[in-house]
């Protein structure tokens, strides 16, 4: 089946006592049990749930996958996938990546013995070069926030299953319409379900997906041992949402692209990031392993400052001053001082992040009713 007609059917059928069309929503802690031990696969729902299981199921197959798991956050979801490591494991990670998981590998995880390597990934021997005897697993994300540096997902799994290293991309700003690395040799996909496949900006989830059965095994059993499930009202919202992503997604790449190409030709900005431009050092391979550009462009003022990425930002009426993404409204953020405000600020420089970059969330409004509000944002500056 073509990936719009799962957004619209994968996961479920009609539910078979009632006929209803569209899955329950399963309010139950617990389930009744036949005879002591005996049941109709469920017993207790931070284990499973059944509206939980419909859209884990969703998500694998949107993936590509056998294996879906839902968390009550996307942290939940890294969360669950690093504690299938072992004290003295070594991980090799991006050094771009998410603020959050990049706390927890460090503040969390560090402390117990896990050891962490942190490169760019840009070539093949970076790469090899940072493997260790004891490394299990990679973690990578792409296109990364907020500068959308690609990451070639092909070229890390090739090195990776030479080496027998379980590779994990996080696959939240691509969305499975734009890019599936299952497909890719990837072993295990992260989403933030927050952002694209909730898509309107209405809960916190995350989800994992995987092929490989004995790796399923250990998830599932983190996922249930540590217990960030999200409840079945949430699995209900997300599923809802991804009914509608091939449509959202069109319609922000659409826009995206529109954004990027009316901020590169506009004389106050001196740099936009995304990676559907040629100029993008990305393009090539975004080109390659992804379906469409995504939504998220970032850009840098001429005159760049702080100051004037405030200037800008108090400016705008449509596009809304906040941190997240991929919700169905146009948001704008200021990287330096929100979403990466913890990261010194030399290593926030040399990753690209400058004081004044503004990183956009573009909606599904109107593309001319969200070029006017940049042009007259840009205009008061
Ligand atoms: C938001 C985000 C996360 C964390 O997910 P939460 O749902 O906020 O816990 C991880 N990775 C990326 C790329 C994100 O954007």
């Amino acid at each position: 089946m073509k990936k719009s007609t799962l957004c619209v059917h994968a996961g479920h059928e009609p539910e078979p006592v009632t006929g209803a069309v569209m899955p329950p929503v399963f309010f139950t802690s617990t389930y009744v049990q036949q005879a002591p031990g005996e049941h109709q696969g469920y017993d207790y729902s931070r284990a499973g749930n059944p509206s939980r299981t419909v859209l884990e199921k969703a998500m694998a197959e949107l993936e590509g996958g056998k294996h879906g798991f839902c968390f009550s956050s996307g942290m939940g979801a890294v969360d669950c996938v690093l504690k299938t490591l072992s004290t003295g494991d070594h991980v090799v990670a991006m050094n771009d990546l998410y603020g959050g998981t990049y706390r927890l590998f460090r503040q969390s995880y560090e402390k117990l013995g896990i050891g962490f390597s942190f490169i760019s990934c840009s070539s093949a021997s970076e790469i090899e070069a940072a493997i260790q005897p004891s490394t299990r697993l990679m973690w990578i994300e792409t296109p990364t926030n907020p500068t959308l540096k690609v990451v070639d997902i092909e070229l890390c799994a090739q090195i990776c299953q030479r080496h027998g290293i379980v590779l994990v991309v996080d696959n939240t700003f691509a969305s499975p319409m734009l890019q599936n690395p299952l497909a890719l040799g990837a072993n295990i996909v992260m989403h933030s379900m927050t952002k694209y496949l909730g898509g309107h900006s209405d809960l916190i989830m995350g989800g994992l997906v995987s092929n490989d059965d004995k790796l399923a095994e250990a998830l599932f059993f983190n996922q249930k041992s540590t217990g960030a499930t999200p409840g079945p009202m949430d699995c209900y919202l997300a599923l809802r949402g991804m009914k509608t992503l091939h449509l959202r997604m069109k319609a922000h790449v659409e826009n995206a692209g529109q954004v990027a190409q009316f901020l590169l030709s506009h004389p106050k900005v001196a740099k936009v990031y995304y990676p559907g431009l040629s100029e993008h050092p990305g393009h090539q391979i975004a080109a390659k392993q992804m379906k469409g550009f995504g939504g998220m462009v970032s850009f840098e003022l001429k005159n760049n400052s702080e100051q004037m990425a405030s200037m800008f930002l108090s400016n705008t009426r449509l596009f809304v001053l906040a941190e997240s993404l991929g919700g169905v409204e146009s948001l704008a953020s200021h990287p330096a001082s929100m979403t990466h405000a913890s990261i010194p600020r030399e290593v926030r420089l040399a990753n690209g992040i400058s004081d004044g970059l503004i990183r956009l969330s573009v909606g599904v409004e109107d593309a001319e009713d969200l070029l006017e509000d940049l042009n007259s944002a840009l205009e008061n500056c």
